[in-house]
C-alpha cells in the first residue's frame, strides 16, 4: 500500500468515518502489522479505554452427537460410536453444580444436532438449571441449534425463543456463523443453518429483548475478502437491531489425535494450515476497525495462546472471555498446549502482565467488579515476571 492511501485511511480511522469493504480488503493487504496495530488500538481505546473485560464461566456441551459433519469440526459423533454421549437432565445439573465454585457467573451451553432427542428435553434442561443454579446466567445454543430445534419440534423460532427465555435463556451463543459467504460455506458446513437463517434467530432474538455474541470461524480455506464480507454484514444487521455485544474471531484449529478411537474427524486438515500468529493479529485488527458498531472485541483465549491473548489486546480485543475450563468444539483444549484451567485470578495476572486494567462483566456485559489499573513498572521491576504460555 502506498503512502498516500495509508495516509487516507489513517486520517479515516481517526476522524470516526466508517470504512468500506475495499478499505477492509485493502488493509489486510497491507503487511505493516504494527500500524494495523496502532489504528485498531486507537479504535479500541476510544471505544474501552484501557479496560479488558472478563468472566468467569464454565462450559457445558449436552451431548456431542450430530446429525451433521461440518468439516472442521471435530466434536461430533455419530450415534452408536465409542466415545458418544449425551447427557441426561439430571447429569447436566450435577456438572453444572460440580462448575459451581469460584463464584461462577456464566454457563455456556452448546450441542450437537441430536437426531432423536426431544424438543421439551432443551428448556428442561434449562428450568433445572436455572433452578440449581440461581445465579448462574445460561448463554445458550446456537442459531444453527435453534433452527435445528424449529425442524424437531415443527415451532417457530419466536416461540422456541419464548419458551427458552421463559426457561431461563439469557442468551445465544454466537455459534454457527463461521464464514458467512457460500462460495467457502458451501465446503466447511454440513447442516442448513446459513446467513438467512442465523440472521433471521438472531434479529428475532434481539427483538426478544436479548443481546447476543457474534462469531466468525477464520483461517481455514477462506481468503480476506471473505472475512470482509462476514463482518459487514454483521454490521449491517448490527445497525438495524444494536443487539450484538461483542464480536469474537474464532481462530480455526487442527485436530490432534485424542480421542477414545485415534481418529481424525476435521476434514479440513489436509487441505490448510491454521492462521498464524500475525494473521490473528491482522485479523483483529480489521475487524476492530471496520465493526464500528459493535461495542467490543473477544480474544477468545483457548484458541489462540495465552501470548498472543495479550498481544491482541494491542489489536483492537478489549475481552478476554472467561476461565473455561473444557472446550470441545473444535479442538481439544488439552492437546493444545493452553492450559485448561484459567481462574480468575490467572486471568488478572494475564491483564495486568499485558498493562491493562481488569473489568468483570456478566454475559450482557454489565461490570460486576473493576479491578485496579496495572502495577507501576518499578512495581514490576521489583518482581519476577512470568512468561505466558
Ligand atoms: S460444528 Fe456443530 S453442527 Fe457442525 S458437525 Fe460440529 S457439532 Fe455438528
Amino acid at each position: 500500500m502506498d503512502a498516500g492511501r495509508k495516509r487516507e485511511l489513517e486520517e479515516k480511522v481517526y476522524a470516526g468515518e466508517r470504512l468500506s469493504r475495499a478499505d477492509g480488503e485493502e488493509l489486510y493487504a497491507s503487511d505493516d502489522l504494527v500500524w494495523l496495530g496502532r489504528l485498531a488500538h486507537h479504535r479500541r481505546t476510544e471505544l474501552n479505554g484501557d479496560r479488558v473485560m472478563f468472566n468467569v464461566n464454565r462450559h457445558l456441551n449436552l451431548t456431542n452427537v450430530c446429525s451433521a459433519s461440518c468439516a472442521y469440526c471435530s466434536f461430533q459423533r455419530k450415534p452408536g460410536e465409542s466415545d458418544a454421549y449425551t447427557m441426561r437432565v439430571e447429569e447436566a445439573v450435577r456438572k453444572a453444580k460440580e462448575m459451581e465454585g469460584q463464584q461462577l457467573t456464566e454457563l455456556h451451553i452448546v450441542n450437537g444436532l441430536h437426531p432423536t432427542l426431544p424438543w421439551r428435553y432443551y428448556p428442561k434442561v434449562l428450568r433445572e438449571l436455572k433452578a440449581a443454579l440461581p445465579d448462574v446466567k445460561l448463554k445458550a445454543f446456537t442459531a444453527t441449534e435453534v433452527q435445528w430445534f424449529e425442524k424437531i419440534s415443527g415451532l417457530p423460532a419466536d416461540e422456541i425463543l419464548d419458551e427458552l427465555i421463559d426457561a431461563g435463556l439469557e442468551s445465544l451463543t454466537g455459534g454457527g456463523a463461521e464464514i458467512f459467504d457460500w462460495e467457502v460455506r458451501q465446503h466447511i458446513v454440513d447442516h442448513d443453518c446459513h446467513w438467512e437463517d442465523w440472521s433471521r434467530i438472531h434479529r428475532l432474538a434481539h427483538a426478544k429483548g436479548l443481546r447476543t455474541p457474534s462469531t466468525m470461524l477464520y483461517g481455514h480455506i477462506e481468503e480476506p475478502r471473505h472475512r470482509v464480507d462476514h463482518v459487514l454484514r454483521l454490521r449491517e444487521l448490527q445497525d438495524e437491531t444494536g443487539g450484538f455485544t461483542v464480536f469474537i474471531p474464532l481462530r480455526y484449529q487442527h485436530d490432534f489425535v485424542d480421542s477414545a478411537d485415534g481418529k481424525i474427524r476435521n476434514r479440513l486438515q489436509e487441505r490448510t494450515t491454521m492462521a498464524s500468529p500475525a494473521e490473528s493479529l491482522k485479523t483483529f485488527a480489521v475487524s476492530r476497525l471496520l465493526l464500528d458498531n459493535v461495542p467490543h472485541v473477544k480474544c477468545f483465549w483457548v484458541m489462540h495462546g495465552l501470548s498472543v491473548a495479550q498481544l491482541s489486546l494491542n489489536f483492537g480485543a478489549d475481552d478476554l472471555d472467561g476461565s473455561v475450563v473444557e472446550y470441545k468444539i473444535t479442538h481439544d483444549a488439552d492437546s493444545y498446549g493452553t492450559p485448561n484451567t484459567m481462574h480468575r485470578e490467572d486471568l488478572l495476572e494475564l491483564i495486568w502482565d499485558a498493562g491493562f486494567r481488569p473489568v468483570e462483566r456478566d454475559t450482557r456485559y454489565n461490570v460486576v467488579r473493576e479491578y485496579d489499573a496495572p502495577p507501576t513498572l518499578a512495581h514490576r521491576r521489583s518482581e519476577p515476571q512470568q512468561v505466558w504460555a
